[in-house]
Parts: structure tokens; sequence; C-alpha cells
């Protein structure tokens, strides 16, 4: 018998439109399941091409009236979007583990720091600008207003659920747009949950409306299809990502791409070797590894990697792997199969090329998909790990002996997402810094999350930025007004 989760008893499994709650159409449905065991935790409505054309029916008729409300009003519900899911943070930490493995501790983390996107733009909501300026060459004005882009779809990926919905809606609502929120197929319970709590934080009907599916092309394909979608933003991989823009060419829909990573980690031979291995536990453990800012490649001076290698084994070491609903647990499970499978093929493949597994690099038998933290050393730049995200947490090192091999080593990917910089000395860090091709840099730290900041990546790791000053104006136009008298 399966386990009855309280959690799931409080909110709705249908396609919400509108406000409310429906089953699909055609009856369909598709199962969730949890990482930690395999097991089945409920079933969902499986959204298809006539709910994705109802919820973008509702967010058109709403998207008049939403962009008309008050910059105070619609900061207002932000606000209190803020404050609940504030005050709901267990109830969405269980959802958030349960559908996607990470430990409850983390998805707490998760939590807070999807809050801080809805406080973050109902801050931003009341300080879009516009401009009035003289015109340089005689009579007239120059005036700039900023309007919503109109009706959204929004996809997120399945690693960071309530966090990547939160920082679309966030943004997309401070402006006055309406959205289609589409989750992935593997966690759209927590998108679900965040729904009615939006709903009860004030937002009218059909500014938010969530689509759950199991076949995402099916929902995806004939909403880009529609005129009256406006814009598309989307987290996930750098493929669907690159189908997704093609796919907005006919329309010249706005496209923001989250797209994937490949973070290069520089230890240089002056770092502070403690810092540098309390950063790695962050930028490659957080999330079980599966982030897009996961440190992916560790190049370190030859000169400390013993030290490092040695410090980082003994951090890793203690770290409890296991359900992630268990108090205690530190490295849940990962997402299924696959994504394990893919793992255990990384490695093999870094084994085959001269990598030597100093700690872990083999997953326990049993049901769930767990995968112990793994560290390697002397693993080749020509292995697979080094041009693919691993996804999982496994640390392979590799030595250099100066900084430009460093940063040649580093900026070999075709990813540009962020990079982080280890080293003692002012100069090299912000040689480093201004040298490395990614969005983001991590100076002498390994957590680089903050809503206050722009988030996003260079190269194929994506287009825009979400969250900082920024972040809102992926769904605004600037309309200019030329004003007479001439
Ligand atoms: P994915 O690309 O497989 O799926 C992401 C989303 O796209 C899901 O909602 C999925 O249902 C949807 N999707 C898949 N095929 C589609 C199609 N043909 N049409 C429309 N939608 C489609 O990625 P994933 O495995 O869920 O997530 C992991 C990836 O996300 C990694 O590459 C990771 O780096 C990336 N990611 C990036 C960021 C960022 O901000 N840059 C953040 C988190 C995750």
């Amino acid at each position: 018998m399966t386990a009855h989760h309280a959690v799931l008893d409080t909110f709705c499994k249908g396609v919400w439109i509108n406000n409310k709650s429906a089953d699909a159409a055609d009856g369909r449905t598709f199962d969730i399941e949890n990482p930690a065991n395999g097991e089945p935790l409920c079933r969902v409505a499986d959204a298809g091409e006539t709910e994705a054309m109802q919820a973008l029916d509702a967010a058109v008729a709403a998207q008049a009236a939403w962009a008309a409300t008050s910059p105070r009003l619609r900061s207002d519900i932000l606000r209190r979007g803020f404050d609940l899911l504030t005050a709901r943070t267990e109830e969405l930490a269980q959802l958030i583990t349960l559908e996607m493995g990470k430990s409850v501790a983390e998805s707490r983390g998760e939590v807070a720091y999807s809050a801080d996107f809805l406080r973050w733009f109902s801050e931003e909501a009341v300080r879009i600008r516009g401009d009035y300026t003289a015109n340089p060459t005689g009579p007239g004005r120059i005036a700039l207003i900023r309007q919503p882009v109109g009706p959204c779809l929004l996809i997120t990926p399945w690693n960071v659920p309530l966090a990547m919905a939160a920082r679309k809606v966030g943004p997309a609502l401070a402006a006055g747009c309406t959205t289609v929120l589409k989750p992935a197929e593997q966690t759209p319970l927590t998108a679900l949950l965040f729904a009615e709590i939006m709903q009860e934080a004030g937002l009218p009907a059909g500014v938010l409306n969530v689509v759950p599916t199991s076949r995402p092309e099916v929902v995806a394909t004939p909403l880009l299809a529609d005129p009256r979608l406006r814009k598309v933003s989307f987290t996930g991989s750098t493929e669907v990502g690159r189908l997704l823009i093609r796919a907005s060419a006919d329309n010249v829909l706005r496209t923001s791409m989250e797209l994937g990573g490949n973070a290069p980690f520089i230890v240089c031979a002056d770092a502070d070797v403690d810092a540098a291995v309390a950063g790695a536990m962050v930028a490659k453990m957080r999330n079980v590894g599966e982030a897009c800012i996961a440190a992916n490649r560790f190049y370190v001076h030859e000169a400390v990697v013993d030290e490092f290698s040695e410090k980082l084994v003994a951090r890793l070491e203690r770290l409890s792997v296991g359900d992630g609903s268990t108090p205690g647990t530190d490295v849940g499970p990962l997402i299924d199969g696959e994504q394990r499978d893919k793992v255990v093929a990384l490695v093999a493949d870094a084994v085959d090329h001269g990598a030597e597994v100093v700690l872990g690099g083999a997953p326990p038998e049993g049901a769930g998909y767990y995968y112990p933290p793994t560290v390697l050393r002397g693993v080749s730049p020509n292995c697979r790990m080094n041009s693919e995200e691993i996804f999982g947490p496994v640390a392979p090192l590799t030595t250099f002996t100066d900084d430009e091999e460093a940063l040649r080593l580093a900026n070999d990917t075709e990813y540009g997402l962020v990079s982080y910089v280890f080293t003692s000395d002012y100069g090299r860090a912000l040689w480093f810094a201004e040298r490395l091709e990614a969005g983001m840099v991590g100076l002498n730290r390994g957590f680089i999350s903050n809503a206050a900041a722009p988030f996003g990546g260079i190269k194929q790791s994506g287009l825009g930025r979400e969250g900082g000053d920024v972040g809102i104006d992926e769904y605004l136009e600037v309309k200019y007004v030329a004003m007479g008298p001439e």
C-alpha cells in the first residue's frame, strides 16, 4: 500500500483556469511519482490542446483589465503572495520534496527564495519608469512609456518547481501581463498549490492559469501558434530552448530563455581552501546537484588539489543520503531513473578516460533514484562530463598550472551561465571576472541566487535576465511617443 500524504489533500489536481479547477475535457490524467521510492503520489489532470486554448482564452480575456489595474494593487497582491508563501512554508516544502526529491530543509530554502521574488517584484511593480526629454534637434518632446507585453506562456523545469514559477509569475504580474504556466510533467503539484495561494492573495480570475500535462509539446505548440500570445519565457534545457525559439519565429514572440549551464569552479593556488570547500558544498551539492548553476567542472591548481580534494571528501562523507522527507537527510534522490542512469553513464565515461574515483561512484541497490556524493580526480578535459551537464552530486576535479590555462578550460564550452573563482588576490579575482564568458560570476562564494540580482546566461545558456532591476523589463514593451508641436 502506498503512503498517504496529508499535504496532497490541500489543493485541487485539475487544470487551473479562471481561478477554478477542472478535469481535462477528455478526462485524461497522469501519475506523479515520488522519486524517493518510485511510488505514485496522486493523479493530475492531463491538459491537451483544448485546455491549453481555454487557458489562453482566459489569459486574453483578463489581459486588458489586469493591465489597467494600478501598480499599487498589483504590488499589494504580490506582497500578499509573499506573506502567504512564507506562512505556508512547511506545507509547500513538504510538497516540493514529495514530487522533486530534495530534502525538506532544502525545500524550505526554495520556498523562501520563491517568496522573495514575489516581494521583490511587488517592490518593482510601483517603479515602472517612463521618460520625457527634449528633442535634441528642435521642437517637440520625446516621451517613453513602458507597457505590458501581453499574455505570456511560462514553461518551468522540475528541479526548482516553485522558484522557477515565482521568478516568472512575479515580474509578469508586476508588469501587468496575464499568464499561462506550464509546469514540468514531473512536478505540477507545487504549481497548482501556488496558483491557489495566489488566488487567496487576491489575484483576479484569468491572470494566472496552470496547465499540467504529460505532453508538453501538445500544449505548447498551439499556444505558440496563436497570435494572441505575445511572449514565451522558458527555463529548461538548451535543446528544448532551441525548439521554442524556432517555434516563436512565426509570430515573432518575445522570448526569455534560461537554459542549461556547465559551470566551471576555479580554485587558484592562493585561495583560502576552506572557503573554497565551503563554496563547493553549496555550488555542487545544492539541489542534489540538479541545478543549472551547479559547479560542473572543478579546475584546481596543482599546488592545492590534494588539500582541496581531502577536505571536500571529508565534508561529503558526512552527508546522509536518503528520502528527502526524513528529518536529517542531506542528499535526496535524483528526479527519476533516466537522470540517475545519465549520471552513472557520465561517471563510467570519466573513469574510462582515466579518472580515479576517490569517493562514491556507484548508486545503491533498491527503490528510489539515489546517487551518492562522488569525487573524481584526474578527470580528462575530453570526457563527456566536461561538455554535458551532470545534474547530480558528482565533483570532477581537473588540475591546472597557470591562470591562462584555467581560463581557457573554463571558457571552452558552448554554455555561459555562471563561473566560480576562489582566490585571495583581488587583482586575480577581477582578471577572471572580466574574462570568464558567463552571465554571472561567483567570486569567493558558491551561493549566488538572489532575487535582487539579474540571473541569466550568455552564449547557449540563454537570452534575457530574471530578477534584479532588469527582470521586469522582460515583460514590458517600450513605447516612444513623439510629441508635437513640430
Ligand atoms: P527540459 O528542457 O526537458 O524541460 C523543461 C520544461 O520544458 C518542462 O516543463 C518540459 O515539460 C518542457 N518541455 C519539454 N519539451 C517541450 C516541448 N517540445 N515543447 C514545450 N515544452 C517542452 O528540462 P528539465 O530536464 O526539466 O530541466 C533541466 C534543465 O533545465 C537543465 O538543462 C537545466 O540547466 C535547466 N535549468 C536552467 C535554469 C536557468 O535559469 N538557466 C534553471 C533551472 C534549470
